[in-house]
């Protein structure tokens, strides 16, 4: 997402490279209705993943980070970290480990404020990408977004509440999109865990959580990178300051709009009749969805935010 690409270019990453697509907004699809609006600065970027992780590590290896590729860590402790059956020294210890992460439990960070999850499942497509725009499109209790990440592939996601639900199972409630990738597959399907979570505390001592492992949005969002990136640079400033209840407060603030944001596309997950009703009010006031998407990626204040959030409401109740 285009506040994503700012946040990763705060680090010095440079992600414009390769076969890399650009995506000007994005697209809502449910039944017979769409709508869609383009951001109102920049664009999105589609990738691989492992493109993606090998530019990071690029600019790792340029920052000064030493690597050690196939380590595993086994504990912490004060002061140290046990790494490949010995103990490292450490001013500070960043757990960034992901979702389920070992560092979280054993700075006894694991108590939460909120804890939800979803599946996610993903395969990629032989198919240029058809459209400007990411698509996500609405069913009932499942949402499938489709991503160009290269200029002959797309990613489709199936994202749900049911871990059972699998693509093959989800497509035929999407006709003309499971028409558009019959005989297209390119990767086996993979899934992984989509959690909106959120910790009470992401510091104790000197360790701190990062990404994932500091709590998360749920998928549907886009921003899990994002906040990545931004807590980063919010990391990097507290350690400096050598103060790391800067991160906390920080943290929370990054956090609040992709939570808000979150809540509000749930809202309609299993609400069938709300999502057409709010789907047709989209569609015959397009400014709304384009306020919307604006909000998403940071571009309009919280006063914005309740007029938009009241006038659509408006619109829903009289469509
Ligand atoms: C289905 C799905 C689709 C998504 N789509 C998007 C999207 O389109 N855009 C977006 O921005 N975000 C998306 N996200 C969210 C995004 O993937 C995450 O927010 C992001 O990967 C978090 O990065 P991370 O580095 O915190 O954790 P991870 O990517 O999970 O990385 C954690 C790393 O820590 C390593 N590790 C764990 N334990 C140890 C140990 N003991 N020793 C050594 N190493 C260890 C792991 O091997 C891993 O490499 C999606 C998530 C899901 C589930």
């Amino acid at each position: 997402m285009p506040d994503g690409l700012t946040a990763a270019r705060s680090l010095g990453l440079d992600l414009e490279t390769g076969d890399a697509q650009h995506f000007r907004g994005i697209r809502f699809r449910a039944g017979d209705h769409a709508v869609e609006a383009s951001f109102p600065q920049g664009y999105g970027l589609g990738m691989r993943r492992t493109e993606l992780h090998q530019l990071m590590v690029d600019r790792a290896a340029e920052a000064g980070v030493r690597m050690m590729w196939g380590a595993r860590v086994a504990g912490i402790g004060p002061g140290r970290v046990m790494v490949n059956g010995g103990a490292a020294r450490a001013r500070w210890i960043v757990g960034a480990d992901g979702g389920h992460s070992a560092v979280r439990r054993w700075a006894g960070l694991d108590g939460c404020e909120r804890n939800s999850l979803r599946y996610g499942f993903r395969r990629h497509y032989h198919l240029a990408p058809w459209s400007e725009y990411m698509e996500l499109h609405w069913g009932d209790g499942c949402q499938l977004y489709v991503t160009p990440v290269s200029s002959r592939e797309v990613c489709v996601v199936l994202i749900s509440g049911n871990p059972r639900l699998r693509l093959d199972a989800a497509l035929p409630q999407f006709g003309e999109l499971q028409r558009r990738l019959a005989g297209r597959q390119a990767t086996p399907e993979r899934g992984g865990i989509s959690a909106s979570r959120r910790l009470q505390s992401v510091y104790r001592g000197d360790v701190a959580l990062l990404g994932d492992a500091s709590g998360s949005v749920d998928a549907i969002t886009g921003e899990g990178l994002c906040l990545l990136f931004q807590q980063s640079v919010a990391l990097a400033e507290a350690l400096e300051a050598g103060d790391l209840s800067r991160y906390q407060a920080e943290h929370r603030r990054i956090g609040k709009r992709p939570e808000l944001m979150a809540d509000l596309m749930l809202f309609m997950d299993s609400r069938t009749r709300l999502r057409t009703r709010t789907m047709r009010a989209l569609e015959s006031k397009p400014a709304l969805f384009r306020r919307m998407l604006a909000l998403h990626v940071g571009e309009v204040n919280p006063r914005q935010i309740l007029k938009n959030g009241v006038a659509l409401g408006w619109q829903i109740l009289t469509v």
